[in-house]
């Protein structure tokens, strides 16, 4: 299977070792997880096992995979063409030198590691894609979409970066549309109003089960760490809708039943940190394994591998295919990335989101070279720091190299948010 996909076998049997050796490490030796994790465990055991051959033999059966790098791409009109979505990764060290042998070093590593998977041949949910769905967000992605168009099938949704204006709005319709034709083009199947009604409950079901397992997080104590519920953030990426759907919604039974026995995974007088900024697509574990491993929990994320994926959902105003599309429109306009402008929303909802998850401190991530969530973290301190919530800003990469000096960093930081 894997030559068929055409993958470097000898790269990608070192990155699975190296994956392997990772998660060994910064998951397994947490203490009081909750035993649903048993589930995400086993997706990581096979995370280039079970789920590609999946996809392989949904292939063989003539239907088609879509890969995508945002959360901009409408994964109900996938669905509801009877193809499947995968989210590909980006979060990985191991590919960002095939990456650069290419293109320049000064992209954010987000960037140069997926393009360093496609290059490499190593990530065999690229090499199982039909086609890949890239979209204009910031610059360096447009930019590098152009040179991953010339080598694997590439498709480039317009995504305005405003949403206050007539104009966006009849953008964002418009790309809508022109994405339907594209996904029934390559699949041959015509989106009819059933399929689509049904491809909304499947995705929103999918959201809601992620949010319950958010919203357990606001107990004291917070009854799973934000390294496993960031994997399960990251896991919801490629996993299979149904089966991932009906055990996060397991894990969160779980989760509500620890919060009603006051069953914590962290000391509760530790300050509770949230997690805000750029996606950290798996498997990068960075951030989170430094903070939790001085034993202070990250409570939420807002982040595209976080609150940005599941906190809207598509509602419907009618059956008709239009009015779905319409609904579409109304809920992906509604995720608040950086790279739109103005971009008062998100700054409101970071506040929010500290007020309602009881963070005393909020830590920033920053991808290096990140222009647009470098700069909006101006605004959002400012907002922070007005409701007397405390941010640290991080400015990193995937390398190891920094990892002491982030841990002085953030242990100054908690200790100054400790209650004297
Ligand atoms: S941060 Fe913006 S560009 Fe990046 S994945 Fe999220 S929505 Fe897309
Ligand atoms: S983290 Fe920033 S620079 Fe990197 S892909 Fe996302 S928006 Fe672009």
């Amino acid at each position: 299977m894997w030559s068929d996909l055409g993958l470097n076998l000898e790269k990608h049997d070192v990155l699975l070792g190296a994956l392997g050796k990772a998660y060994g490490d910064l998951f397994m030796a947490q203490k009081n997880r909750p035993k649903k994790m048993e589930y995400y465990n086993f997706v990581i055991s096979e995370v280039h096992g079970l789920r590609v051959k999946e996809l392989v033999e949904r292939k063989k059966a003539g239907k088609k995979v879509i890969g995508a790098f945002c959360l901009y791409a409408p994964e109900e009109l996938v669905y509801a063409a009877d193809a499947t979505m995968v989210g590909l990764c980006g979060g990985a060290d191991f590919s960002i030198p095939d990456a650069e042998a290419q293109i320049p070093r000064e992209l954010c590593p987000l960037i140069k590691s997926f393009y360093g998977f496609k290059v490499g041949g190593t990530c065999p949910y690229f090499q199982s894609c039909n086609l890949v769905v890239g979209e204009t967000t910031c610059d360096g992605k447009k930019k590098v979409y152009e040179l991953l168009g010339e080598i694997t099938p590439t498709y480039v949704m317009e995504i305005p970066h405003r949403t206050d204006t007539p104009q966006a709005r009849a953008l964002w319709l418009a790309e809508m549309k022109a994405f339907k034709a594209q996904i029934e083009q390559l699949t041959g199947n015509v989106i009819e109003k059933g399929a689509l009604k049904e491809a909304i409950r499947l995705i929103n079901e999918k959201r809601k089960a992620m949010k319950r397992v958010s919203e357990a997080r606001k107990a004291s104590p917070v009854p799973i760490s934000g390294l496993d519920a960031l994997l399960v953030n990251q896991i919801s990426f490629y996993d299979d809708v149904e089966r991932f759907t009906k055990m996060t919604n397991e894990l969160a039974d779980e989760l509500e039943e620890r919060n009603r026995a006051g069953n914590g995974v962290a000391s509760a007088d530790k300050p509770r940190l949230m997690f805000s900024g750029c996606p950290m697509a798996i498997p990068n574990w960075k951030l989170h394994s430094i903070i939790e491993g001085m034993g202070v929990p990250v409570v939420a994320e807002e982040s595209c591998i976080g609150s940005r994926y599941f906190t809207d959902l598509v509602q419907p105003k009618g059956s008709s295919v239009d009015s779905m599309l319409e609904a579409l429109v109304d809920r992906y306009a509604q995720i608040s990335c950086a790279c739109f402008t103005p971009n008062n929303e998100r700054i409101e909802k970071v506040v929010q989101m500290a007020k309602e998850y009881h963070a005393d401190g909020v830590v920033y991530n920053v991808l290096q070279y990140c222009h647009a969530y470098n700069v909006e973290a101006v605004k959002v301190g400012r907002a922070l720091k007005a409701k007397g919530v405390p941010m640290l800003k991080i400015n990193t990469d995937y390398s190891s190299e920094d990892v002491e000096q982030i841990r002085t960093r953030v242990e100054a930081f908690t200790e100054m948010l400790r209650p004297s």
